[in-house]
This record gives structure tokens, sequence and C-alpha cells, in this order.
């Protein structure tokens, strides 16, 4: 796999350099692909640089396949983003930790009590 700035004669041009583009231009590279990273301002410039940069499963509540799918991708993550680690040499960054939410409001915290339960 080589990453240059502009590949020539790419099989696959991907577009957006987010977290989505970016693992889809890795995994056609891994299979040999030549791949067209076209990113309009810079990597990281969408929602996934954002300021929480969380990735996160959906709560359990109303618990479905699409779910299921979303939480093996998350607990697959963090032997991918050792891997990406030690063929880059550049930390990711990547920590899985827990975050505070402040609910102000009465409804909503009515709510998470139900998703607690329900959970
Ligand atoms: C505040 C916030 C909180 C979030 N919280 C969570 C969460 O808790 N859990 C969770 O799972 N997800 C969360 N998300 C969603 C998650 O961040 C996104 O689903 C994910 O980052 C999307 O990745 P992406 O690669 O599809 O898009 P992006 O990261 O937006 O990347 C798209 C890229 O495409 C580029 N682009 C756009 N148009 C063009 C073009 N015509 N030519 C070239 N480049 C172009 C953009 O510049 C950008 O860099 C949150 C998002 C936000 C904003």
């Amino acid at each position: 796999m080589s990453v240059s700035p502009v590949p020539s004669s790419p099989d696959i041009a991907v577009i957006g350099g987010g977290i989505v583009g970016l693992w889809c231009a890795l995994a056609a590279a891994r299979r040999g692909a030549r791949v067209a990273l076209i990113e309009k301002r810079t990597i990281g410039a969408g929602a996934s640089g954002g300021m929480l940069g969380a990735l996160m499963p959906h709560q359990p509540v109303g618990w479905n396949e699409k779910k299921r799918f979303q939480l093996d991708g998350l607990l697959s993550l963090p032997g991918r983003i050792a891997e990406l680690e030690t063929a880059t040499g550049h930390s990711c960054g990547y920590r899985r930790v827990g975050r505070l939410m402040p609910i102000a409001h009465p409804e909503k915290r009515r709510q998470s009590a139900q998703w607690a339960d329900g959970a």
C-alpha cells in the first residue's frame, strides 16, 4: 500500500476524508486498489473532527440488528486502532471513556429514567 497526494489512474475515488471515507479508502487500498481520496477542506473537517469526537452505540432501548451491527463495529475498534497505530507509527488519540451529560429539562430526565429502566 502506498500513499501519494495524487495517485495516477486510480481504481476508486473516495469523496470525503471523514471517518467513513478514510476507513473505506484504507480498506480498498489494503485490497490492492489504487485509491484517490478527495477532500474539499481538510481531513476530519466534517462531523468526524467535531468537538465531541465521540463514537458510541445508541442506547440499548429498542435493541435491533442495526444497533447490534453498530455495537459489533465499535467493539472491534480498539483492535483496528491498534493495528493502524502500529502500521503508521501515529497515535489516533483514541480513548474508550464515558462522558457526563447534564440533563436540565424535567421531561428529558423522565425519558432518560425510562431508557435506563428499559436498558
Ligand atoms: C455534535 C455531534 C455529535 C455526534 N455524536 C455522535 C455519537 O455520539 N455517536 C456516533 O456514533 N456518532 C455521533 N456523531 C455522528 C458521527 O460523528 C458521524 O456519523 C460521522 O463522523 C460521519 O462521518 P463521515 O465520514 O460520514 O462524515 P464527515 O466526518 O462529515 O466527513 C465528510 C467529509 O467530506 C468532505 N466533503 C463533503 N463534500 C465534499 C465534496 N463535494 N468533495 C470533497 N469532499 C467533500 C467534508 O469536508 C468532510 O471532511 C456526532 C456528530 C456530531 C456533529
